[in-house]
């Protein structure tokens, strides 16, 4: 069960019918909805990455593993707090 992408689909279900008024994007739409929704509930939900070291952490602009402790990503400089 995969939560996020079932309703995700839900919602671009519905923007499909919506769409529709409009011409064939609503098509679309209503084929990858369903698809979305089998989907989130066919699927495990993946795991975030976890560093192996716990005194570490993934630096969420390059993702780099990085020490913790540190404001700022030595590979990137991106502030991470
Ligand atoms: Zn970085």
């Amino acid at each position: 069960m995969w939560p996020a992408l079932a309703v995700c689909g839900v919602i671009v279900t519905f923007a499909g019918i919506f769409f529709l008024l409009f011409g064939p994007l609503g098509i679309m739409l209503l084929l990858a909805g369903p698809a979305m929704i089998a989907g989130g509930i066919l699927l495990k939900e993946p795991n975030p990455p976890v560093p192996d070291d716990p005194t570490k952490k993934f630096c969420s602009y390059c993702s780099a593993e990085i020490e913790k402790e540190v404001s700022e990503c030595p590979e990137c400089g991106f502030p991470c707090d």
